[in-house]
């Protein structure tokens, strides 16, 4: 394959695949991104053909060619690592499917990435003769950290730091990272919110291309790696063929999909596959309370001036979407100058405008709604009484916003299930009806006992584990404690 370069969406910056994977975010704070991915040539509808295991070799060797070996051994793992077969089945829900993404280690779709990523930077490492210890900082809202920790722990030459904000996980997420063992592991709670631990992330970063420390490179597990969300682009996909093979749909339908968005990675993912060339229709960008997101699709405003909302779907609990920057640059025709006004306004006034030519563009493959406290917990319920189906908390913010959405399109509707409702039992039970337990755990035993659906091990061993983290920082001091 030939050599492509991926570029900043700040400047004209590139680098190769595998120094973009190393680098985590680009030197000048933008993000990299394939400038050609529309204009290189991709056979979408062979790929259909293939089970998911080749599909994804098929797939992310077109997006991040050089780094073919890490590849093979990172998909290699994932029937190690997951509990099915399809990898990522595609369920019947009422009169829409719903695509499950959280049969991996950590119970949350982070892991079809986190599996694979620590493959693409040894093989980086290798390619690029680093010698250099590779440093993972990454900034969760409650799934990344795990399934990153999961995916790095004991790797060598590498270390991971993960920062997760001091209230504002789950208690099934925090213990996930607080009993993570590991000889190259730091889990720290920050007295902040997630915005908060992505801010400071994207600060050490800043602070290590200025003054580089020796023996070390920092890179990040969070989805500005591009090799975060290359993986992601698979079960587009997947959803797509597996669609076909049910009979529901020939090649060359719309197919719109419903994501539970938070950083915006995820849908994103779902925006390169119809770059490449998959009949996708809308993404339609699922936001909870803190729709932010919903607001700027609608508007054309980005602003981030609003107070944040604890909710029940926590891993969506984000006002800084870092994953928007590089739809701008897409949408923009790779106007750099353009993302970087509108990145410079945001960190100084908390708020940047998009000219109404770019957000047409925006909304001829993107629709938007959002889904309160309220109609999530009501959506739980619909699902478990009506479809005898268990939805977790997020996926429930795409199934509430489906019900929206619906009558706009006679498209097949795929939500993106991205968590198991098992990581989030109080409210998952609450919105049944049951009556929650003394504790997450025997919440979860009365969750299961009344669906008759089984807790993931990796959750239920939670309860055995010993906390191996204490570690609680201000804000001001995440910076210092990346670096140290
Ligand atoms: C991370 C996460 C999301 C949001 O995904 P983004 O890529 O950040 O938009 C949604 N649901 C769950 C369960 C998550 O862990």
């Amino acid at each position: 394959m030939n050599e492509i370069l991926l570029q900043s969406t700040r400047s004209s910056l590139t680098a190769n695949p595998r120094q973009a994977v190393l680098n985590g975010i680009a030197p000048d704070g933008g993000l990299y991104v394939d400038p050609l991915v529309s204009q290189r040539s991709f056979d979408v509808e062979a790929c259909l053909k293939l089970s998911y295991l080749p599909m994804a070799e098929k797939i992310m060797s077109f997006l991040l060619p050089g780094l073919e070996d890490g590849i093979a051994s990172g998909v290699a793992a994932y029937p190690k690592k997951f509990s099915t077969k399809a990898i990522v089945p595609l369920k019947h829900v009422g009169d829409n499917f719903v695509l499950e993404l959280y049969h991996g280690p950590t119970s949350a779709f982070k892991d079809l990435a986190l599996t694979v990523l620590p493959h693409l930077v040894g093989a980086a490492r290798q390619a690029e003769k680093i010698e250099e210890k590779i440093c993972i900082l990454t900034a969760t809202s409650g799934d990344t950290g795990k399934a990153a920790l999961e995916g790095f722990h004991d790797v060598p030459g590498t270390e991971i730091t993960v920062f997760f904000p001091h209230n504002g996980v789950s208690e099934m997420q925090k213990l996930q990272m607080l009993t993570q063992e590991g000889n190259n592991v730091r889990v720290a709670a920050v007295k902040g919110n997630f915005d908060d631990c992505q801010q400071g992330v994207k600060r050490a970063f800043a602070k290590f291309n200025e003054s580089p420390v020796a023996g070390r490179i920092f890179s990040s597990a969070n989805s500005i790696n591009i090799g975060r969300l290359v993986p992601q682009v698979v079960y587009y996909f997947s959803a797509y063929s597996q669609l076909m093979n049910m009979g529901r749909i020939s090649y060359g339908d719309s197919v719109d999909f419903i994501v539970p968005t938070g950083n915006f990675g995820d849908i994103l993912a779902g925006y390169i596959a119809k770059l490449m060339g998959l009949p996708v229709g809308k993404l339609v960008c699922a936001a909870n309370s803190n729709n932010v997101l919903h607001d700027f699709i609608s508007t054309g405003i980005y602003d981030k001036r609003r107070s944040f909302v604890k909710t029940a779907s926590p891993s969506m609990d984000i006002l800084v979407s870092s994953n928007l920057e590089r739809l701008l640059f897409y949408a923009s025709n790779g106007d750099t100058g353009f993302v970087s006004d509108c990145m410079s306004s945001l960190s100084n006034e908390g708020v940047y405008t998009v000219p109404d030519s770019i957000m047409n563009k925006i909304r001829a493959d993107f629709s938007s709604d959002f889904a309160t406290e309220d109609e999530c917990s009501a959506a739980i319920a619909k699902l478990w009484k009506e479809n005898n189906y268990l939805a977790d908390t997020h996926t429930a913010v795409g199934w509430a916003v489906l019900e929206k959405y619906r009558h706009n399109t006679s498209n097949p509707c795929v939500v993106l299930s991205t968590a198991s409702p098992f990581k989030f039992p109080s409210a998952v039970l609450s919105a049944i009806g049951g009556e929650t337990g003394a504790d997450e755990f025997e919440t979860a035993e009365k969750l299961s006992e009344l669906t008759h659906c089984q807790i993931p091990k990796n959750l239920s061993g939670l309860k055995e584990k010993e906390i191996l983290h204490n570690d609680v920082i201000p804000v001001e001091e995440l910076v210092e404690y990346a670096l140290k």
